[in-house]
């Protein structure tokens, strides 16, 4: 039977069973299209890093012997929409079968399926053979419990693949050495500096000119520094292991105005595309560890948390909750997005470095995504529709089934509390305590309702004020809201007008 296999652009698992021999019947399709670059509009880089990863991968299997179909983004024939263009392919060469691998995102496997019902060929779906557990293992984990606690998932999948145990035990004597994780980087331990294999893509830039795809943010084409062949993308996670695990979990929380990623990995585009596979990740850094008996185990045990706990676990929730899920906005946050997310013009310093970086590199690291631009706009209370769509355009790694769970979920509690048993908000104190920020800022970090008192210090109470009603049955809030109703109430009206203030006068701070 002719068949055609459809690989997605984040389906680049060169792994993958599909590859493990060739079959003369069978053709592969890769598309560049409209669809997937202007549901959104895109960080630059963004766009550009599919493109080189996608291009790369089908070269490869094209020297492997396989047959490729390409729609580059300006072809004549490309119809711009996944549907059009394999309806017009299985018209042109009569394919008699259709496959495909799940998508990850719901969006996706809405089209697939409509389009297998629409098409009057076979039609055969294959798993992605990319993430450890599967769509519905969450659920099923979970059945019958009210709340979805991500440390037993977690606990469960270090035991399903037997990492970092011992005799059925977590290696260590503990599941979790988080506490030992908080520090703030002074300078004290030098951030290992990669000298990273760059790519040209300075021809991919001008292709997606002409098409005029609207993206926004930096690029340097000439030195693309991301990964987007599994080459580099091994390159960078023998980087990781050897220079940055060490230090990983000490730093983890740290934030600073001269470093972009501190000891963060930078695999994550290399992940979500499935260049690399999370469980030969784990394995390497594992790998790595037992063979550095200097490094700690807290460094490892935080880092496979992130992986094999809280990646597996938004895949989970998403596939739970979703569709709802991107409706969900349980607090009724419905300000504007401040323009100033598009441009980094703004005078507190912690948002101008943390989305001035998130705009060049299309990269923040999880805690400038969830306590600086996260925090700021939920205690300003802004739509969690208009903040989804600023996470999924801007970083490298956006893709929906991770970037809407942490986003809506994790940092904005649109969800109610699925993901986040509380709401991550702070004032000034957490950000002056993880970061040198408050240093180089005009504000006060310490005052709440002076002229030039630190904007976040206002408007967290203000937020507890405002939304506490949605609280009052979470024993997490009740020492923040007993802190609450200890402000004399003279002195909270002052700061709930300072509040609101801020909040009408947004792009003026
Ligand atoms: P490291 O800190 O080195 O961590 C290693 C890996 O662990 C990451 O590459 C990632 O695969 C995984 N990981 C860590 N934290 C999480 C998490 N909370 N959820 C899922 N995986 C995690 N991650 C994305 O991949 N895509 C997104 O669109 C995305 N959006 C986010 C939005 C918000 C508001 C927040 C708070 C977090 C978001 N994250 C997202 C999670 C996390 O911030 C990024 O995975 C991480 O910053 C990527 O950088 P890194 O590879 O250097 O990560
Ligand atoms: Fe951010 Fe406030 Fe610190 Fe300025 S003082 S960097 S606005 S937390």
């Amino acid at each position: 039977m002719i068949t055609l296999r459809l690989i997605l652009g984040d389906q680049l698992n060169i792994n993958h069973s599909w590859f493990d021999e060739k079959h003369e019947n069978v053709s592969y399709v890769m598309m560049e299209m409209r669809q997937e670059t202007d549901y959104v509009k895109h960080h630059i880089q963004k766009i550009v890093a599919f493109f080189s990863a996608m291009r790369q991968f089908s070269d490869e299997l094209k020297d492997k012997g396989f047959e490729v179909i390409y729609f580059n983004i300006n072809d004549t024939e490309n119809q711009q929409s996944l549907e059009k263009n394999i309806k017009g392919l299985i018209e042109k060469h009569g394919f008699e079968k259709f496959e495909y691998q799940l998508p990850d995102e719901y969006r996706l496997d809405e089209i697939l399926s409509n389009l297998t019902r629409d098409i009057n060929i076979k039609s055969e779906v294959y798993d992605s053979e990319h993430f450890l557990s599967k769509r519905n293992d969450l659920s099923d984990f979970f059945k019958g419990k009210k709340q979805f606690i991500m440390e037993y998932f977690y606990r469960d999948m270090r035991k399903k693949y037997d990492l970092l145990m011992e005799d059925g035990n977590p290696e260590g004597g503990k599941w979790n050495f988080d506490q030992k994780n908080r520090n703030k980087w002074k300078n004290e331990t030098p951030i290992p500096n990669i000298s990273l294999q760059v790519t040209n893509v300075s021809s991919i830039l001008k292709e997606i000119q002409e098409a005029e795809i609207k993206t926004f943010g930096a690029i340097d084409a000439q030195n693309f520094y991301w990964p987007t062949s599994r080459k580099q993308a091994l390159a960078i996670l023998d980087f990781f292991c050897l220079e940055q695990l060490p230090h990983f979990g000490t730093y983890q929380d740290a934030m600073h105005t001269d470093e972009w990623y501190l000891f963060h990995s930078r695999l994550s585009f290399a992940m979500n595309s499935k260049l690399l596979h999370p469980l030969e990740v784990v394995k390497k850094s594992i790998e790595t560890f037992r063979e550095n008996p200097e490094i700690d185990i807290a460094q490892i045990e935080g880092f496979v948390r992130q992986i094999i706990g809280w990646r597996e676990y938004m895949r989970g929730i998403y596939w739970k909750f979703m569709p709802e899920y991107a409706l969900k906005n349980e607090l009724e946050n419905y300000n504007p997005l401040p323009d100033f997310y598009w441009t980094g013009n703004t005078k507190m310093n912690c948002l101008k470095q943390s989305i001035g970086q998130s705009l060049k590199h299309a990269y923040a690291h999880h805690i400038q995504r969830l306590m600086i631009t996260g925090n700021f706009a939920l205690l300003t209370q802004c739509n969690p529709t208009e903040v989804d769509a600023w996470y999924l355009g801007v970083y490298i790694d956006a893709i929906e089934w991770v970037e809407i769970t942490n986003t809506r979920g994790m940092s904005q509690y649109a969800d109610g509390g699925i993901v986040a048993t509380k709401p991550y908000i702070s004032s000034a104190n957490y950000i002056k305590k993880m970061s040198n920020y408050c240093d180089g800022c005009q504000y006060n970090h310490k005052e709440k309702t002076t002229e030039n008192a630190c904007p976040f210090n206002s408007l967290y109470w203000n937020f507890l004020d405002d939304k506490k009603h949605h609280f009052e049955n979470n024993n997490r809030m009740g020492m923040m809201l007993n802190l609450l109703k200890k402000i004399p109430s003279e002195d909270l009206k002052k700061i709930k007008q300072k509040a609101k203030h801020i909040i009408a006068h947004i792009e003026e701070y």
